[in-house]
């Protein structure tokens, strides 16, 4: 089975931590979803012999400055191409203040059955900061609003790790995250990336990164309260109550094949992987470009340690002797010698994992096994 991922890049307003590829101008959105009809009909092979649709996931971007009817418009296209008959999750991502009555009224009438909130954060000074366009105040109302309508597969985004909005600006967020009662949570840190008003900020002297002490506690605050709610944390980002584990997410992170659409959107065909460069003028105008590349078999394995390891499962050392050769998985378990020693990794029932509570230093744990 497969992934469909459905990109829209149009963003009413720029977030100020935000490097991803979206437009802030919205003139072509409507022929870009034109487009997106034409490009699955032109791709309606890249998924090989198996045309099961496993997730459906609407990112961005804002998908929410679609009207729903639009986005069902794009799933019917879909579900003409290939077999999309039962797909376990179809997941739209939103912005709070776009969560209108009208637009969940509409949007009752699709097929989306799971929502994803940009909420950031419940402090309106951190959100006028990061120049989000909703308050605290909409993103509980939208929450609200979705769980009157019959939706309770939801799924909130927090970000941590800002330089004068930690301890109880972030304790008061997570407190208010878990009394909505989301049952999944993506939490991450800021990173600052170059290009961004974070990054002009930070290169003005105006703000500075959060120093390691300070990322360690706050990733601490935000694992003990959120698991203390009964939050699995089971990716390096990610919490879920029972049963509510982000699907189309973790498909992604076990190496499933997956079709993305839209300006900007990856795919992966279990060997090669390609994105769309075209520019949304272009992309609009039906102009798809791509760049690819074949992944070698070292470039595979590395793909495997790094996506294992930010899983709460973990490697399985069986699986990587078998698909990667034995010399291989025994150079991995030497490697990863140290950081059992230390506490960062615990080896054991064929499985190499990372304690979720040490999560933070996944990168250093996953470099250090690279081939
Ligand atoms: S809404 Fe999302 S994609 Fe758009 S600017 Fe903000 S963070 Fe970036």
């Amino acid at each position: 089975m497969s992934l469909l991922y459905l990109h829209i890049p149009y963003c009413k307003r720029i977030c100020a931590y935000c490097d991803f590829f979206r437009s802030a101008s919205l003139a072509t959105l409507p022929a870009a979803l034109d487009a997106m009809r034409s490009e699955m009909e032109r791709r309606r092979d890249y998924l090989g012999g198996d045309p099961r649709i496993r997730t459906i996931y609407f990112g961005g971007g804002t998908p929410s400055l679609c009207a729903p009817q639009r986005l069902q418009r794009l799933i019917d296209t879909a579900s003409g191409l290939w077999d999309c008959s039962s797909p376990e999750e179809i997941t739209v991502e939103v912005n709070p203040d776009d969560v209108t009555d009208d637009y969940v009224a509409a949007l009752r009438d699709t097929a989306v059955d799971r929502i994803s909130l940009g909420i950031q954060s419940f402090d309106d000074g951190l959100l006028r900061a990061m120049n989000r366009r909703h308050t605290a105040a909409q993103a509980v109302a939208a929450v609200e609003r979705l769980r009157r309508a019959g939706y309770d597969n939801l799924s909130g985004d927090l970000i941590f790790g800002i330089e004068g909005f930690g301890g109880s600006v972030l304790e008061e967020s997570l407190r208010r995250m878990i009394a909505l009662g989301v049952c999944h949570i993506s939490a991450y840190h800021l990173t600052i990336e170059l290009g961004t008003a974070f990054g002009r900020r930070v290169a003005r002297g105006l703000m500075h990164e959060v120093d390691e002490a300070v990322s360690e506690r706050e990733f601490a605050l935000v694992h003990d309260m959120l698991t203390a709610a009964g939050y699995e944390h089971y990716e390096v980002s990610n919490f879920a109550l029972p049963g509510c584990r982000a699907r189309h997410n973790s498909a992604y992170w076990t190496g499933e094949r997956y079709l993305g659409i839209g300006a900007g959107a990856h795919s992966f065909d279990g060997a090669e992987r390609r994105w769309c460069t075209s520019t949304v003028e272009q992309y609009a105008e039906c102009d798809f470009r791509y760049q690819s590349e074949l992944l070698s078999d070292r470039e595979m394995y590395d793909e495997y340690v790094m996506t294992s390891l930010r899983r709460i499962e973990g490697i399985d050392t069986e699986y990587v002797a078998e698909r990667f050769g034995r010399g291989r998985a025994e150079a991995m378990i030497a490697a990863a010698a140290r950081w059992q020693a230390s506490g960062d990794m615990i080896i054991g029932r064929g499985r190499m994992r990372i304690p979720p509570e040490r999560f933070l230093i996944s990168d250093a744990v996953i470099e250090s096994l690279f081939e």
